[in-house]
C-alpha cells in the first residue's frame, strides 16, 4: 500500500464524516438505472448479518455528521429491521448530536405506521424517490408506483413528523413535454418538501434503456427541450424560495443534505454494503456489488474490497476542484491551497483565464465558481480542469 501521509493531512482538515449504508434490494429494476441493486423481495438476513459485520470491522475517533441508508429501496426491508440497523451505526460509532440521518424510500413501501417507527427510531430526513406525477411517463420509467401513490407517501411522511423531506424528480424522460415536466412540479412543490433534487435522465451503457435507444424505441426531449425543462425548474424553485446550491440540488435555506455536501467536498466518509464505497484517510475503496459474493467473503473472513486507490495530491486535489465547482457557492481558494499546498490560479494558468473571460467561471471574494452560463456547459467546463 502506497503512503497517504500527504492526502490523509490534507483530508484531517475536513471534519464531516458521512457513513452511507447500501440496501441492495428493490422491488423490481427501472428501467434507466444502472445502481447496483436486485429486484424481488427477498430474505436479507444473510445481508444483514454481513452489514453488521462489516461496520464493526470499521473505526473512527471522529463522530458521524451524518448517516444516509441508500440503495436500491431501503424501504423494501421491515422498519424494525432499519431501525435496529440504525441503532447499530449510532452504537458502535460515535455520532454528532446535530447528525442529519436520512433515509431513501419509494413511494408504496411506506404506510404511516413504519414511517412513524422509522422517524422514532431517529431518521430524521426522507428522500422520496418520486421522479415524475404523470402515470404515463411513471409506467415508461418502469417505476412501481403510481403519481397518486408518491403524493400520499409524501404526505404520510410529514404527518410521522418528517420535517426535512427530499423528493427525487427527472426530466427528459420518454414523451415527457414541458408543460407534463412543469405539472409535476408544480404538484411536487404544492407537496411542500424542504429540498428537490432534479436530475436530467442519462442513459447508461447496460440498461433497458440503452438497448431501447440502440433499437431506436427511446424517444427523448432534445438537447434544447431538455434544457428549457432544467431551466423552468430553477426558476420554479426559485419562486418558490428554494436556492440551489449545487448542479442538481435545490433546497430551502438550512436544508441543503450535509451528506452529499461532504461528497461534494471531497471530505471522509465510510461505505457500508455490496457496491458501497469508502474514502477514509485517504484510501478509496469500492466493495464488491454482489450481494451473495459480498456475504461469502464476509463470512470467510475476506476482504469484500473490489478496487483499492490512494489518490496522489495532485489528483485529489483536481477531483475536489470538480466536485467543488458541482456548488454554486464554488471553491474557496485560500481553502484548497491549504489543504493541498497547490494555488489553483496559478496550476489552471492559461485554461482558468480563457474559461473566465468565456464566462463559464468567475473569481469572486476568494471563491471560484461556475458562472449561470458555466452551469449550463458543466460537463465540458470541467472536462477541461480534470
Ligand atoms: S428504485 Fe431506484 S435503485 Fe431501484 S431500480 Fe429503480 S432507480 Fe434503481
Amino acid at each position: 500500500m502506497k503512503d497517504c501521509a500527504v492526502r490523509r493531512a490534507a483530508l484531517n482538515r475536513m471534519n464531516d464524516l458521512g457513513l452511507y449504508l447500501h440496501v441492495p434490494f428493490c422491488l423490481r429494476k427501472c428501467g434507466y438505472c444502472s445502481f447496483y441493486s436486485e429486484a424481488g423481495r427477498r430474505d436479507s438476513s444473510r445481508w444483514l448479518a454481513a452489514v453488521i459485520r462489516q461496520l464493526r470491522q470499521f473505526f473512527s475517533p471522529r463522530p458521524l455528521t451524518s448517516i444516509f441508508f441508500g440503495g436500491g429501496t431501503p424501504t423494501m426491508l421491515p422498519p424494525e429491521v432499519l431501525r435496529d440497523l440504525l441503532a447499530e451505526c449510532r452504537q458502535h460509532f460515535f455520532c454528532a448530536e446535530e447528525a442529519e440521518i436520512s433515509l431513501e424510500a419509494n413511494p408504496a413501501t411506506v404506510d404511516l405506521s413504519a414511517l412513524q417507527t422509522l422517524r422514532q427510531a431517529g431518521f430524521n430526513r426522507l428522500s422520496l424517490g418520486v421522479q415524475s406525477l404523470h402515470d404515463t411517463e411513471l409506467r415508461r420509467l418502469g417505476r412501481p408506483h403510481t403519481a397518486a401513490e408518491a403524493a400520499q407517501t409524501a404526505k404520510l411522511a410529514q404527518q410521522a413528523g418528517f420535517a426535512n423531506l427530499n423528493i427525487d424528480l427527472m426530466c427528459g424522460l420518454p414523451d415527457q413535454t414541458l408543460q407534463s415536466w412543469s405539472e409535476t412540479l408544480t404538484q411536487a412543490l404544492a407537496l411542500r418538501p424542504q429540498h428537490l433534487s432534479i436530475y436530467e435522465l442519462t442513459v447508461e451503457e447496460g440498461t433497458p434503456f440503452a438497448q431501447q435507444q440502440k433499437e431506436g424505441k427511446l424517444l427523448l426531449p432534445d438537447e434544447d427541450a431538455a434544457l428549457r425543462m432544467l431551466e423552468t425548474a430553477r426558476q420554479m424553485t426559485e419562486e418558490a424560495g428554494f436556492h440551489r446550491y449545487e448542479i442538481s440540488n435545490y433546497a430551502l435555506p438550512g436544508c441543503e443534505c450535509r451528506h452529499n455536501i461532504n461528497y461534494w467536498r471531497n471530505s471522509d466518509y465510510i461505505g457500508i454494503g455490496p457496491g458501497a464505497v469508502s474514502c477514509l484517510n485517504g484510501m478509496r475503496k469500492s466493495a464488491v456489488a454482489d450481494a451473495v459474493e459480498f456475504c461469502s467473503r464476509i463470512e470467510n473472513g475476506q476482504e469484500v474490497w473490489e478496487h483499492e486507490e490512494c489518490l496522489e495530491p495532485e489528483a485529489a486535489f483536481r477531483e475536489t476542484v470538480i466536485m467543488g465547482l458541482r456548488m454554486t457557492e464554488g471553491l474557496a481558494l485560500d481553502e484548497l491551497r491549504r489543504r493541498f499546498s497547490i494555488d489553483a490560479a496559478a496550476y489552471y494558468g492559461e485554461t482558468l483565464a480563457r474559461l473566465t473571460k468565456q464566462g463559464l467561471l468567475e473569481l469572486a471574494d476568494g471563491r471560484l465558481r461556475l458562472t449561470a452560463q458555466g452551469l449550463l456547459l458543466a460537463n465540458p467546463v470541467m472536462a477541461e480542469l480534470v
